[in-house]
């Protein structure tokens, strides 16, 4: 089964053209001394919450107009909420 996404550039497009960027995370702030920025920085780009339910991801439409786009997907049933 695959999925649609509507880009706001290109409409309806299939997320076969879209690479999957995970859930946004605001860049960490400098690190405070004491603080492993490295640890911290892998966290941020590895480490996600996947919640069972709606939550924010980001999309790149690779195929397409190659913008980033953020919007809502409940995981536990697949629909796009949003831009979806
Ligand atoms: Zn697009």
């Amino acid at each position: 089964m695959t999925l649609k996404l509507t880009c706001p550039n290109c409409g309806p497009r299939y997320t076969t053209e879209f690479w999957f960027g995970g859930e946004p995370v605001p860049r960490a702030t400098p690190a405070a001394p004491g603080v492993d920025a490295l640890r911290a920085d892998f966290e941020r780009v590895w480490l996600r919450t996947n919640v069972a339910g709606v939550q924010s991801e980001r999309w790149f439409h690779h195929a397409g107009c190659r913008r980033w786009l953020v919007t809502e997907r409940d995981t536990r049933t697949n629909v796009f909420h949003g831009h979806g």
